[in-house]
């Protein structure tokens, strides 16, 4: 259960809250940002804070500069966007914690938001440097984390600034937190997950976890060609992971002895090579091709997923159920997303690609929560520990 300090237990007023957020947002080439989800979502953060008279202190990551000042990964288009969402005027300093930002904090008032550069513009900062969250910290009084989608890294300023300010968790994390705690704490049953993707090895605690608390488990995308190879099927030339075989078939065996639904595609689009223009044909698990490979589920698995999804009282979902990247190999993964999207369990998209496909179908509106946070989400229901929740300090 989530039981760390909020913002709800501080007094803000006239306080300086340093706010780490998430503002890692996708980029074009001519730097207009592409999906805008992470910065609207920690809105309602930012005005708790503004009415409740905090002064405000910006922090986020975006891209990967290494540790080095490049313009390209500037937060200037996000600080646009959010003078733009909050309609008043953001000052975006020019460096991260040093005279530019100590500048602008000094004359802040009440409701005022300063935003630093980049944080990982700092080599400290993906160093979890002890000398650069101190700097952090000395602007502020107060520490708040409100980036979920970063809460399983260990930097500066999402673990260590915490040892040396008072810290609490924004609305967003607690948000994340409650919704994906309670579906794992007391779902609503049947509880049905549906997990794709590229790699089983990213995903196997994560399915492993499922498998004791859900009650039918459907794998999808290239991973479920590791798991019909460990049942003894001919995948052809699909992407298997040897290594992982043994493992597989401990999780079918795992699922048999919890009595859980391991539910496996029955019918394959099949190619001969891979790409994004292949010719295809639609084959059953039974006679799949020796020389074809699995690039998206087929109708047969569309319809049984499907019906496990209109049973379910809650659904969870993370992964593509094909090459959704490839418009002719996505078919699997959007009727799927329409099943999840008018089925009235509740619905939990688990971030990373699924919620790219839910928001390129413009179904959003139509799922419960859709996280803001993929590792972070999966590390979460695996039950990994997350260094920035860890970090924040419990409730009194
Ligand atoms: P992940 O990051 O593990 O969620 O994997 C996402 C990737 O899985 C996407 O890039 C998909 O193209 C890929 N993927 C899904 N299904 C397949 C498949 N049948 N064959 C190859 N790649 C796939």
């Amino acid at each position: 259960m989530f039981n760390k300090q909020t913002l709800r237990d501080f007094e803000l007023k006239g306080k300086k809250v340093l706010l780490r957020v998430d503002f890692n947002v996708p980029l074009n080439s001519n730097l207009q940002i592409t999906n805008d989800k992470r910065i609207r979502e920690t809105l309602p953060t930012l005005r708790y804070l503004m009415e409740h008279g905090a002064k405000i202190i910006i922090v986020s990551h975006l891209g990967r500069p290494d540790g080095k000042v490049k313009p390209e990964f500037s937060l200037k288009p996000v600080a646009e966007k959010l003078r733009e969402l909050l309609k008043m005027p953001i000052i975006l300093t020019d460096d991260v914690g040093d005279s530019d930002t100590f500048k602008y904090v000094r004359g802040m008032k009440e409701g005022d938001i300063v935003m630093m550069e980049n944080v990982r513009f700092d080599p400290g900062e993906e160093a979890n440097d002890t000398d650069f969250a101190k700097k952090l910290a000395s602007l502020a009084d107060i520490y708040c984390n409100d980036a979920f989608g970063t809460m399983h890294r260990a930097h500066a300023s999402t673990t260590k600034v915490a040892e040396y300010l008072p810290s609490c968790a924004g609305l967003l994390v607690e948000k994340e937190l409650k919704v994906l705690g309670s579906a794992l704490e007391e779902p609503k049953r049947p509880f049905v997950v549906l997990i794709g993707g590229a790699k089983v090895k990213d995903k196997i605690g994560l399915i492993s976890r499922l498998i004791e608390v859900a009650d039918v488990v459907m794998i999808g995308g290239a991973m479920a060609y590791t798991f019909l190879r460990a049942e003894g099927h001919n995948v052809g030339k699909s992407i298997i992971e040897k290594d992982k075989l043994t493992l597989a078939r401990l999780l079918i065996e795992k699922a048999k002895k919890q009595n859980v639904k391991l539910v496996l595609p029955v019918d394959h689009v099949v190619t001969a090579e891979f790409s994004f223009s292949a010719e295809f044909v639609i084959t059953s698990t039974k006679k799949f091709p020796k020389a074809g490979m699995g690039m998206d589920i087929g109708p047969k698995t569309v319809n049984l997923f499907s019906h496990y999804i209109h049973k379910a009282k809650t659904v969870f979902w993370n992964g593509p159920l094909g090459v959704s990247e490839f418009q002719r190999f996505a078919k699997g993964t959007n009727e799927v997303a329409e099943a999840v999207a008018s089925s009235k369990a509740f619905t939990i998209i688990g971030g990373g690609d699924s919620a790219k496909s839910i928001e390129q179908l413009n179904l959003q509106t139509k799922i419960n929560h859709v996280s803001t946070g993929g590792g972070a989400a999966l590390k979460l229901i695996e039950g990994v520990s997350l260094p920035g929740l860890q970090a924040i300090s419990e409730k009194l």
